[in-house]
């Protein structure tokens, strides 16, 4: 019986898997192993910097609307001023006047994400006096 060609899924590599005793075998070699760990790594990193920065845009954008005493927003205005709506982490849903609201708070900022109207209501912030 043939073996099956095995790739070594360290990206940088790909080459075929040459002599293996498994054929659940991922790498050529422990450097590959090693390699392809670190570079996944790095890819988990760049995703977190990224919405760790996206969150950070998104919030001074807000704070500065709930500041200026302004609550609602288009979603398509926003993301003119750099808001990035991939940026949202963690919804929390509410039942806000009797309407179900997906929500995300960044800080002090409890904003709903209104997707059918395509807006962003602010519902809470250190600006905002009820
Ligand atoms: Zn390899």
């Amino acid at each position: 019986m043939k073996k099956r060609i095995l790739i070594c899924k360290n990206e940088e590599c790909q080459d075929e898997i040459i002599d293996y005793k498994s054929s659940k075998r991922l790498y050529c070699s422990e450097y590959c192993r090693n390699r392809d760990g670190y570079l996944r790594r790095q890819e988990d990193n760049k995703e977190l910097i990224e919405i760790n920065k996206g969150q950070k845009i998104n919030y001074e954008l807000l704070d500065r609307y709930a500041k200026a005493g302004i609550y609602e927003e288009e979603v398509s205005k926003l993301m003119k001023f750099g808001f990035n709506s991939k940026c949202l982490r963690l919804a929390k849903y509410y039942e806000i006047n009797g309407r179900n609201c997906t929500c995300f708070s960044i800080k002090d900022i409890l904003f709903e994400f209104d997707e059918e109207k395509n807006l962003i209501i602010i519902h809470k912030s250190k600006h905002k006096i009820k």
